[in-house]
């Protein structure tokens, strides 16, 4: 009986699933699909490369959604195998990708990373895209002038903490309850998924995710606990 129960649950859960992916693919598919009659109409010529950046812009963004999906699901892709490996690798592998973005909007990059070998067993890109998630969310909380987002890692024996602050409005009482929930955005291009996803990939390797507005930054804090892996064989 409790597994018949389980199952509806369960059930219920894709349906939502499905739901929320349908709706979310059929924006930008929309947005490709008047880009590509407006191109055939002019026959290529005029404003085809602003055209064509949208496409782009709108395939990376259903890629970046079925990335997200998928994680969700437990899809278990055989490409990509569990390792030991260096968090502050990944970190710094972030930090990198957004550096140029942090340069054109004036935002300050505040990092205060203690140096240590924190090794981490699991998959690599699936915890680089999780410090990716929560990054972003800090570059687009930020919009003012004199923007910061913080980043601090500090270790023990057993866990590596990773902390991102930043100083923009902070989060609502309806963000602090739905903040994991897949599909809840305040974004207007938002898919929502970023936060379910990281929180799915930080539980699957052990760790924990908290946030709150207890940053001194006066804006949102997410902290993300991960066990470290201290023999070679786990
Ligand atoms: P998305 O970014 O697509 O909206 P997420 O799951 O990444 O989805 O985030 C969910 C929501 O949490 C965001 O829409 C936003 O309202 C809120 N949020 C996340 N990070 C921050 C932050 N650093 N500051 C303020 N609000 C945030
Ligand atoms: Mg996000």
């Amino acid at each position: 009986y409790e597994e018949e129960l389980n199952k509806r649950e369960a059930l219920a859960a894709v349906g939502q699933l499905a739901a929320g992916m349908a709706h979310e693919i059929r924006n930008p598919l929309t947005s490709i699909k008047g880009f590509i009659q407006l191109l055939r109409e002019q026959g290529g010529a005029g404003r085809s490369d602003s055209y064509f950046s949208v496409i782009l812009t709108e395939i990376e963004r259903i890629d970046g959604l079925l990335n997200d999906v998928l994680v969700l699901a437990r899809y278990r892709d055989d490409k990509i195998v569990s390792e030991r490996f260096l968090v502050l690798d990944e970190l710094y592998g972030v930090i990198r990708l957004l550096e140029p973005e942090a340069n054109r909007r004036g935002i300050k990059l505040e990092l205060d990373i203690t140096p240590g070998d924190w090794y981490v067993f699991g998959y690599r890109s699936r915890i680089k895209q999780a410090f990716l998630n929560i990054m972003k969310n800090a570059f687009e909380a930020v919009l003012t002038q004199g923007s910061v987002v913080r980043v601090t890692v500090y270790g023990s024996i057993s866990q590596v903490v990773i902390i991102v602050e930043d100083n923009g409005p902070g989060l609502s009482p309806a963000c602090l309850e739905n903040l994991f929930v897949p599909f809840f955005t305040t974004k207007q291009e938002g898919t929502g998924l970023g936060l379910s996803t990281t929180q799915r990939i930080i539980a699957d390797h052990g760790g924990e995710i908290f946030a709150d507005n207890s940053s001194r930054l006066n804006g949102a804090r997410f902290e993300i606990r991960l066990p470290l892996s201290t023999t070679t064989s786990t």
